[in-house]
């Protein structure tokens, strides 16, 4: 089954049609990676699914359960359970600068569930592990590069134990030298099986890690299919159009 299915969707901001009836379907432990040129309503897209955003129209299902069924949303407290199994990554990394490493990955924990405060600080120092910052746990991200402060909000998105990773160009803000430490930590996740939806600009990410790419222009869903069909076969001329624009 399907861990992500969205149906026509629709969301409109204003007279702008952002997202034209948009399908498709995500399984467990799959990445998908999401391209199109700037404006095509990728972000829209992804926001939608975390919630960040509400449609006007359409289904979204995460794990089986609707977060929104033909336009109508599920009660708060089922939106919150759905929408917990989900973790999301911005571009502009979103890090709270008065807060310290650790207490950015300690502070939803301890909010929504609150957990025992040494369980939640023994998560926080193997996460921060796990992206290679432990030695960064008690500075503030004024003092981080960009690439170190993409992998504290990645380990930050970890901390509710999301089974769904939603990234929305992870790497745009960074400076090119720093884009490889962001995109091997993505890269381990999806070795160990973490369902991803990354929009991103990284077609050598989108080719080696991708499961499939799929390619949104002017709110629509226009193909999807492995790296090697979507970017080196396309079928439809819009996809050829970005593609020789980007590749
Ligand atoms: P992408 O991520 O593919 O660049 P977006 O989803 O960010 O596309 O945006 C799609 C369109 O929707 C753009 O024309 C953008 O200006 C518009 N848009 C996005 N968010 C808003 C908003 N909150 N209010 C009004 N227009 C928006
Ligand atoms: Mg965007």
């Amino acid at each position: 089954m399907a861990i992500i299915e969205v149906m026509n969707l629709k969301k409109s901001f204003g007279a702008l049609e952002v997202l034209k009836d948009v399908s498709f379907s995500v399984e467990p432990s799959e990445v998908v990676a999401v391209i199109g040129p700037s404006g095509s309503g990728k972000s829209t897209m992804l926001r939608s699914i975390a919630h960040l955003e509400e449609v006007d129209g359409g289904s979204i299902r995460i794990s089986g359960e609707y977060l929104v069924q033909n336009g109508q949303y599920a009660s708060s407290s089922k939106v919150k359970q759905i929408t917990a199994h989900m973790g999301m990554v911005f571009q502009h990394f979103n890090l709270f600068p008065h807060l310290t490493v650790r207490s950015n990955l300690e502070l939803a924990p301890k909010l929504v569930r609150g957990l025992p405060a040494e369980e939640i600080r023994s998560k926080a120092s193997v996460l921060l592990e796990k992206v290679g910052l432990l030695d960064k746990a008690d500075v503030y991200p004024s003092h981080l590069s960009g690439g170190q402060k993409q992998r504290v909000a990645i380990a930050r998105a970890l901390m509710m134990s999301p089974e769904i990773l939603l990234f929305d160009e992870p790497t745009s803000a960074l400076d090119p030298e720093l884009t490889g430490e962001v995109l091997q930590v993505m890269k381990q996740l999806a070795e160990e099986r973490m369902t991803m939806v990354v929009v991103t600009h990284e077609m050598g990410f989108a080719r080696e890690v991708a499961d499939r790419v799929m390619f949104m222009a002017d709110g629509e869903f226009i193909e999807s299919g492995t790296p090697e069909q979507l970017l080196s076969r396309p079928q439809h001329e819009r996809t050829k159009a970005f593609l020789n624009r980007v590749l």
